[in-house]
């Protein structure tokens, strides 16, 4: 049983996990998620690398989740050659649908930008191909075999696979995989058991090995109620001030949390009823997959959503569906609050909106996810006192308030209780970075287990003895990274 990480090894971004199994059949290959890498120039270039096996060679591949940085990469798979199938959950099939779509549309866009700028300077040779376009997204979206169900176990390649609710996102699983000698768990990304839709990540069976995700493995959440008081509070002052209130947003479960934390508030009267502009066609269609599939999320989105009603929608909601409209926002009066993507403000409708409304000391951004230390929202977060948006400095001047408790990764307790269902099994660390890893290695040797950080690249016996002090050689340590900035997660 070998694992060979081509991705969300020593980082938190781009999950690609290739497992090389035994079976009676003989040797069967599996990849585990085919993500994108998001982050900063070095990251993202590795999107371009040609992968490290022939995609023909896979038996099959299986996503824990549509998060783009676990199946972004997957029409690029399947223009390099692969055609068997791709197994998920039916909310995960919807979910990838939508996300590919919108990251085939960034490529093209991008790539035609970059083009005529290079084009200018004479260096278009230079300018990169797109990863894909719509044409492989529809390919791939083919090959998608919805008919992972929690708790029933299917037989994938002579493998057998049960999935389990991760309660991360919609559709988000974990992963059992049985050969005749042998037990695994893909943990995928698992869901914070205080926030959010999601329900709890159901408790995982006995396994020999566990292949686990550490994003917040070194630190513990703000306890919910206290994250809604906050956010409830940086609103009530933000309508005070009587400028704009920014709230960028990942379309996919974080802008579906917000809309029901903001309905909540508003309808308790804890916050006033002022406007709420949904300016992302994204996060527009997503919220259609989390009526579709309400059965999965916790009891009083449920119930509401069997009375009839819409949990999503504020009485104030307006959805902004053309770009036309989301500019005309811009000359909009008083008080309202605009969520737009992305989340990071590396892009999308967010971006004009911070150009217009980033130098007010009337405007507040509220920052809900998590922020890469390079991306836009990183910057803002570090105090920048100004920044490049769309070719014009800007001035830092809005109020900037951070809320950290909405994250819909597991933290230290959640990772900890997961683990309490699996026995002793030997634990290999993926999806976080070096340092956070490193602190983590301790706390499990001090419950007893084996735990390892998964090295880049390099093949692992997952059944083997591991490494000594629990990290892979030649690793370099890391700066510890500051967790303040770590807020949120995708
Ligand atoms: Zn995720």
């Amino acid at each position: 049983m070998h694992l060979q990480s081509f991705g969300a090894a020593c980082t938190v971004t781009g999950s690609m996990h290739l497992l090389t199994l035994q079976t009676p059949g003989g040797e069967r290959r599996v990849l585990i998620d085919c993500g994108l890498f998001q982050g900063d120039d070095d990251l993202e270039a590795r999107n371009n690398e040609p992968f490290s096996f022939d995609p023909q060679t896979l038996d099959a591949v299986i996503l824990t989740h549509a998060h783009l940085d676990h199946v972004g990469r997957l029409p690029l798979l399947v223009r390099r050659g692969y055609r068997g199938a791709v197994y998920c959950t039916p909310p995960t099939a919807a979910l990838a649908e939508t996300v590919l779509l919108d990251s085939a549309r960034l490529q093209v866009e991008g790539y035609r930008q970059e083009l005529r700028r290079a084009r200018r300077q004479g260096r278009e040779h230079e300018v990169l191909e797109p990863l894909y376009e719509e044409a492989d997204v529809h390919r791939t979206l083919a090959l998608l075999r919805p008919h992972l169900e929690f708790g029933e176990t299917l037989r994938v390649a002579d493998v057998r696979v049960t999935p389990g609710r991760a309660g991360h996102i919609l559709g988000s699983a974990y992963l059992l995989l049985e050969t005749s000698d042998a037990r695994l768990i893909m943990s995928g990304d698992l869901g914070n058991r205080e926030s959010g839709l999601q329900l709890d990540f159901t408790p995982p069976p006995a396994a020999d090995a566990v292949v686990l995700e550490t994003t917040y493995a070194n630190r513990t959440h703000r306890p919910w109620p206290e994250t809604l008081s906050e956010f409830a509070g940086a609103l009530r002052d933000s309508i005070r001030s009587g400028g704009k209130i920014l709230i960028p947003s990942f379309a996919i479960e974080r802008a579906q949390v917000i809309l029901y934390t903001l309905k909540g508030l508003m309808d308790s009267g804890e916050v006033p009823h002022i406007p709420v502009f949904l300016d992302s066609p994204m996060a527009t269609r997503a919220t259609n997959e989390y009526f579709e599939y309400g059965d999965e999320l916790i009891v009083p989105v449920r119930e509401a959503l069997q009375n009839g009603e819409d949990p999503f929608q504020p009485s104030t909601l307006h959805v902004v569906p053309t770009s036309a409209e989301s500019q005309r926002l811009n000359r909009y009066d008083g008080p309202a609050i605009i969520m737009a993507g992305n989340g990071m403000m590396t892009g999308g409708r967010i971006q004009h909106h911070l150009k217009h409304h980033l130098w007010k000391p009337s405007t507040s951004l509220i920052i809900v996810s998590y922020q890469s230390p390079s991306s836009l929202g990183g910057r803002i977060v570090a105090g920048a006192e100004t920044v490049r948006l769309m070719g014009e400095e800007v001035a830092v001047r809005a109020q900037i308030h951070t809320i950290g408790g909405f994250s819909a990764h597991a933290d230290q307790d959640d990772l900890l209780a997961f683990l309490d269902t699996t026995g002793r099994p030997h634990v290999w660390l993926v999806h976080g970075e070096t340092a956070v890893m490193d602190a983590f290695v301790p706390v499990l040797h001090g419950r007893g287990l084996k735990g390892d950080i998964v090295p880049d690249r390099s093949a692992v016996d997952l059944l083997g003895p591991g490494f000594p002090a629990g990290r892979p050689p030649g690793l370099e340590i890391e700066a510890s990274s500051d967790p303040a900035r770590a807020e949120g997660g995708e």
